[in-house]
């Protein structure tokens, strides 16, 4: 059964990253899903782990005085989350924010929780929050960066955590060419319409693009192509030095049309560096709670 709300408790809260008023600051809340009142220590060190690696992952160790991390205890009745058919066991879990894989009906990956009830929740006790990181209490791999982000204890999954921090705190786009599988269908070309997101574009042309300021000049353009648009790329290996900038081909989910930065970024990789695209974006969007 999945029953929200009433299978767990809200215990507190820590501030474990302060650099003052969060009025002025950017502020992450973390919030635990999935741990028992028992396991919540766990949760602890879990989130210690996180703020490490935030720390320590380029560009956010240069505007960390603009940011707070804010820690949000809630208990829940069972531990883990819901893992349904057709992707999973059909285990399930009573937990407070309802956390399921496989929300898509495809990939076991798309974990979600109870969006709005995570927002109320957080809010309600740190209302200040800028964005919020839902840690499921899982060893699968999953997560998703909606409205609140989600990520689980898998070895890569707090590398996943500041992936999906990219999309719903940055707004920036998955930088791989496959949507839910490789083999889904209309996926070969991306639509002629540009994307919001500051790290993909359907543009190449240097003199326009819109990270053309990063771009050395002697730069090909675009700076990888696909012989083959129906199928996705594979994990080959980059045609420039890594760190090259320029519009390599593929991204936000399609093969061919459409360009981002750096052949390997953490919006294409969970595992990489951020691009300097994308690390340009975290820095603006950091930049006015900079003391
Ligand atoms: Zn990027």
């Amino acid at each position: 059964m999945t029953m929200g709300v009433n299978d767990g408790t809200v215990i507190g809260s820590e501030l474990l990253l302060d650099h003052g008023s969060p009025i002025d600051r950017w502020n992450l809340t973390l919030v635990s899903e999935g741990y028992t009142e028992q396991e919540l220590p766990n949760f602890r060190l879990h989130s210690l782990e996180f703020v490490t690696l935030l720390l320590a992952t380029p560009p956010f160790a240069g505007p960390s005085a603009a940011i707070n991390v804010y820690r949000l205890d809630v208990a829940s009745s069972q531990s883990g989350a819901d893992d349904p058919a057709p992707c999973g066991t059909g285990a399930t879990a009573d937990t407070f924010f309802d956390a399921r894989f496989c929300a898509n009906g495809l990939d076991r990956r798309v974990l979600v929780v109870d969006t709005t009830l995570a927002l109320n929740t957080v809010y309600a006790e740190l209302p200040w929050s800028h964005a919020i990181l839902v840690i499921v209490n899982s060893p699968l791999s999953g997560g998703t960066g909606g409205g609140v982000a989600t990520t689980t204890l898998h070895p890569k999954g707090m590398a996943t955590g500041l992936h999906e921090l990219g999309h719903s705190a940055f707004g920036l786009a998955d930088e791989y060419d496959y949507a839910s599988t490789c083999n889904e269908s209309g996926r070969d070309f991306h639509p002629a319409v540009e994307p919001a997101a500051a790290n993909v574009t359907v543009n190449s042309s240097f003199s326009t693009l819109k990270w053309g300021h990063l771009v050395d000049p002697s730069t090909p353009m675009p700076t990888s192509t696909r012989d083959d648009c129906s199928v996705c790329e594979g994990p080959g290996l980059s045609p420039t030095t890594p760190g090259t900038v320029g519009a390599y081909t593929g991204g936000n989910h399609y093969h061919c049309g459409v360009f981002r930065g750096e052949y390997d970024c953490k919006m294409r990789a969970h595992g990489e560096p951020f691009c300097a695209v994308c690390q340009e974006r975290i820095n603006a969007a950091l930049f006015p709670f900079f003391p």
